[in-house]
């Protein structure tokens, strides 16, 4: 039986954004079970005890098919791989995750209390869950009218993407995997180009310090919004650069704050492989024939081709997270 949920999490150590998407790809990851939807990440006055670092604190829907108690049981297996250093009730901690509400359940126990207790007297778990559940009902009352109640001040959406998944990825990959020789792309097809720029348009693009290099006159890519990841370029006309990928999650956050776009990682070799992780869907256009590449597309495991399509000198195909 499917059943739709709703989850708490809360970080307050280390790399918090990272830490809540890392446990949001896990459970992805899980046998039976989706993640629908997730909300914004909110930074939030510590609670309790108040002597700790602010926490950063979402909400998500998932689907799954096993029993609450195994849900919970992954949740916590997903907490300690995490590393949660400290045991310590409403102390600092890398990772908490909550069940919050099941659908159709409820439950007394001391191991798994459902509504979880928390769920309408604090801000810090109603602010996020209003934004994608205000409708859900919680002991008699929507959660919007619970978020109306609480005292919500110090609460303020963090400038920081939550999406697990974030990413798309456009590649031209030859015969033999290749994609580039000597910092350029492998060869000039007009209807790759085409389909690039059409894919792409009005997104934000995300490349490396060579594909940049490697643009005509290196200009930025025009109606997109260019973003350079690299330790070593500093600013540039018409780019945003950041240095690592935790700046670019911030950047991203703040660039989509306004209206959802899409953003495609554009190359070359080493931003593939270090983004690949965060890409949920993948353009790949194959070229025919080998071109004597250095650099290579790395395989895309636990990916599966979702459309096909042949062009007059390459294939044009979409693949996506399983
Ligand atoms: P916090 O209350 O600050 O989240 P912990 O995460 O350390 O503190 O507490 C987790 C304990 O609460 C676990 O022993 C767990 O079995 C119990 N628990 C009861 N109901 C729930 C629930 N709905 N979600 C998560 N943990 C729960
Ligand atoms: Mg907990």
């Amino acid at each position: 039986m499917v059943r739709t949920a709703y989850i708490g999490l809360g970080a307050n150590l280390g790399e918090r954004g990272e830490a809540m998407r890392a446990a949001l790809r896990r459970l992805s990851e899980l046998d039976g079970i989706r993640v629908e939807r997730v909300s914004a990440f909110y930074e939030t006055p510590p609670w309790g005890k108040t002597d700790q670092p602010s926490f950063l604190n979402a909400a998500a829907c998932i689907t799954f098919d096993r029993t609450p108690e195994e849900l919970l049981a992954a949740m916590q297996c997903i907490e300690r791989e995490l590393g949660r250093v400290r045991h310590e009730h409403w102390g600092a901690r890398t990772i908490d995750l909550d069940l919050l509400h099941v659908d159709g359940v409820t439950s007394a126990q001391e191991q798994l209390t459902l509504p979880h207790p928390y769920l309408t007297e604090r801000a810090f778990v109603l602010v996020p869950l209003a934004e994608i559940a205000p409708t859900l009902c919680v002991d008699g009352r929507m959660v919007s009218v619970w978020r109306e109640e609480v005292d919500a001040s110090g609460i303020v959406r963090a400038p920081e993407v939550s999406a697990p998944y974030p990413l798309e990825l456009i590649a031209a990959v030859d015969g033999a995997g290749g994609i580039g020789r000597a910092g350029h792309l492998l060869t000039d097809c007009p209807e790759d180009m085409a389909h690039f720029r059409r894919t792409t348009m009005d997104g934000i693009v995300v490349m490396g310090r060579r594909t940049m290099e490697s643009l005509p006159g290196r200009h930025p890519l025009v109606g997109r919004t260019n973003v350079v990841l690299s330790r070593t370029v500093q600013a540039l006309d018409g780019f945003y650069t950041v240095p690592d990928s935790s700046a670019l999650w911030r950047l991203l956050g703040q660039l989509t704050e306004e209206k959802e776009r899409p953003i495609f990682v554009i190359g070359g070799a080493e931003c593939y492989h270090l983004l690949l992780p965060y890409v949920w869907r993948a353009y790949v256009t194959r070229l025919s024939g080998s071109y004597d590449a250095d650099v290579f597309f790395p395989s895309l495991d636990g990916f599966s081709m979702t459309s096909s399509r042949a062009g007059e000198d390459c294939i044009f195909e979409v693949y996506e997270r399983v």
